[in-house]
């Protein structure tokens, strides 16, 4: 039986990233991982893989449609769709294999198989892996999430499937239909509308993206309208099944849809099969996410969760965080998450981005704001990039002035983002973005217009 301070059981970004900093801080550490591969659903089969063929479609669209407009003529642009999905295959290959290198170089122990709470003592909390026991001093659960799957709907892996399968298509589908409206609906819909398929969205809200702000969803549909992808919204699917050679899937009050493959995202459930968690004692929520306190705690003393398996945006970073505030908590008495500051991003074309409260949230909250908006168009940058599609959009407290919420749809919104989350951290005022300097010509001016406007001062309208 191997002894250690700490055991993480999960490989993803939270759990990884936990087991780093835990040994950083000179515990003795394990992670197990049930995948041969590290890195979890974000390397593997998430945001890594997902960017790596948006990037590369994005060069398709490029190539065909766009470089005209700079005066370069290029003809005969074929795709060659096995090359890029080896290209994809090949960065997630390098990124699990650096994973696995960067816990060797720091002494973490790696176990490969699937961890399982068997019972807690003085001595710690005991995980089975295999044959093999381990008792860890402190154990975090960090085993994710996986896709939801949806009643009528027969996954099979294949034609009526998952994120995970529609980032290997072995060919470009004719029609394929995506329920789900939100960041994976949008960003593999826009991969394969890129690469030559007619993409229906199907929505069972009445706007895309529900989550985020209202005013930049719906201009982000108009855009993406305008890219080729169609939207059902209000859609409440059914069912969906193979039928001869395609697929049908049946939406409530409407006609069914005919389609050739059909990927679902309808959102991504906890990991907790197989877990151990009444073995031990783990309560988890009504909606079967391992119930934790601020600092991570489960009810269970000595063990603690992160990521995607408890409450909050699944979210790669956000796991990250939290792995690195669980560990310093454990080690040195404190460790924080600032949960306003958190960015998300859609990496579509233009890509969305946010940061803090949306208007709605803070309409809802009854805090008084001021609103300071500010178009792409009007930047030379974006003018001389040919990307003027979109807006910056800053809330500020009506009173203090404090940054509350930042809202970018535009060419490298998700880039743009980090300085108003770093603004949002240090609880900037829209002022203080407004009299930093920012260097032209860059879209990063576009942010300091947005926070001049705020107090109806922006230069170039
Ligand atoms: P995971 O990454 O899911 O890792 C959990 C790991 O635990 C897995 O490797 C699993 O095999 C392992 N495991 C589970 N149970 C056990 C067990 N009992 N024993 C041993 N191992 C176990 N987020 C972003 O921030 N940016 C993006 O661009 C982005 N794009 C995405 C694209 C797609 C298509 C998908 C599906 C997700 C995307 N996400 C993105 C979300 C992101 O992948 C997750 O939020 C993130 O991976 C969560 O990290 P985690 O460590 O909590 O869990
Ligand atoms: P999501 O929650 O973003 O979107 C799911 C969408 O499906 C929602 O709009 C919802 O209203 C809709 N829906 C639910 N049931 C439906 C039904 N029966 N019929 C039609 N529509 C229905 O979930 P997702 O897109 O599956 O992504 C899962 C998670 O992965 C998200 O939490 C997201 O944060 C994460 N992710 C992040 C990124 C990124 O950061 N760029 C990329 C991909 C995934």
């Amino acid at each position: 039986m191997a002894n250690y301070d700490l055991i993480v059981i999960g490989g993803g970004p939270g759990g990884y990233v936990a087991a780093l900093r835990g040994a950083q801080l000179g515990l003795s550490v394990a992670c197990v991982e049930k995948e041969k591969r590290l890195g979890g659903t974000c390397l593997r089969v998430g945001c890594i893989p997902s960017k790596a063929l948006l990037e590369s479609s994005e060069r398709y669209v490029e190539a065909t449609q766009h470089l005209k407009e700079h005066g370069v003529v290029v003809g005969g642009v074929t795709l060659d769709l096995p090359a890029m999905l080896k290209r994809k295959d090949r960065i997630v290959r390098g990124l699990t294999q650096g994973v696995a290198g960067l816990l060797m170089k720091n002494g973490v122990t790696r176990y490969e198989g699937l961890g399982t709470l068997v019972g807690t003592g003085a001595e710690g909390t005991r995980v089975a892996v295999g044959d093999e026991e381990l008792v860890g001093k402190h154990v975090i659960l960090a085993t994710g999430s996986s896709v939801s799957p949806l009643r009528g709907v027969d996954l099979d892996a294949d034609w009526i499937g998952t994120s995970t399968e529609a980032l290997s298509y072995a060919e470009v589908p004719s029609h394929l239909v995506v329920i789900g409206a939100g960041v994976i609906g949008l960003e593999l819909g826009s991969v394969w509308a890129r690469l030559g398929s007619k993409v229906t969205v199907l929505e069972y809200m009445n706007r895309i993206l529900p989550g985020m702000d209202h005013e930049l969803s719906a201009q982000a549909q108009r855009v993406f309208t305008k890219q080729g992808l169609t939207f059902e919204l209000g859609a409440r699917v059914t069912g969906a099944r193979r039928e001869g050679e395609g697929c049908v899937v049946e939406v409530e009050g409407r006609e069914p849809l005919r389609c050739d493959r059909v990927l679902v995202a309808v959102g991504r459930k906890p990991n907790t099969e197989g877990l151990g968690l009444e073995a031990v004692g783990v309560a988890t929520t009504q909606r079967g996410q391992i119930e934790v306190d601020d600092h991570f705690c489960t009810n269970v003393p000595g063990i603690y969760a992160i990521g995607d398996v408890i409450r909050g945006p699944m979210l790669a970073h956000k796991a990250e965080e939290e792995g690195v505030a669980c560990v310093e908590q454990i080690v040195t008495g404190y460790g924080h998450v600032n949960y306003d500051a958190i960015p998300g991003i859609v990496y579509t074309h233009p890509e969305i981005a946010e940061v803090g409260k949306t208007e709605e949230q803070l309409k809802e909250a009854g805090i008084p704001y001021r609103v300071g908006k500010f178009p792409f168009l009007a930047n030379g940058r974006a003018r001389a990039l040919g990307e003027t599609e979109g807006f910056v959009k800053l809330l500020a407290h009506a009173e203090t002035d404090r940054l509350l919420g930042a809202h970018v749809l535009g060419a490298r919104a998700g880039d743009l983002i980090a300085e108003l989350a770093v603004s949002i951290e240090f609880g900037a005022s829209s002022e203080d973005v407004a009299r930093a300097s920012h260097a032209h010509p860059t879209l990063a001016e576009v942010v300091k217009e947005a926070a001049l406007a705020v107090d109806g001062r922006a230069l170039h309208v």
